[in-house]
């Protein structure tokens, strides 16, 4: 019985916590953006803890509870990817940069002419394009 209402809790949470987000952002939040995000990973936190300590008194059984951990866990990470969402929409620092593509090899003296910019395959001493030397490298 005890185990019983234990499950029947612990799916109210998930419904609950489901609930919540499927109202996603009904209307902004003046002081934070994240406020309702981190008031959701705290619940979430919190849930797992209430889980682990109904797990250690032998409330839950080893199913029950690595099924509603991972019910949370995923229901965690969607929140924190959600986060990182909202920080790179709103230009937030400390977010990971999208990567930049590497930087582009050093081209060889004489490829591109800089008179008029005209490329070569080879390296010249002339372009082909306007005749004046290609070797300049100035700076
Ligand atoms: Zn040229």
């Amino acid at each position: 019985m005890t185990i019983a209402v234990t499950c029947l809790v612990a799916v109210a949470v998930i419904v609950f916590i489901l609930g919540v987000r499927s109202r996603d952002l009904p209307q902004p939040e003046p002081e934070s953006p994240f406020q309702h995000l981190d008031d959701r990973k705290a619940a979430i936190y919190e849930n797992l803890r209430d889980l682990q300590f109904e797990y250690r008194l032998g409330k839950l059984s080893d199913e029950d509870y690595q099924n509603t951990k991972r019910d949370l866990q995923k229901e965690l990470a969607g929140v924190l990817a959600e986060v990182d969402r909202l920080k790179v929409q709103l230009g937030v620092n400390g977010a990971a940069p999208p990567p930049v593509a590497a930087a582009k090899p050093v081209k060889a003296p004489g490829l591109v002419c800089p008179s008029c910019g005209a490329k070569f395959e080879k390296e010249l001493k002339f372009c082909g394009e306007c005749g004046k030397p290609m070797k300049v490298a100035q700076s």
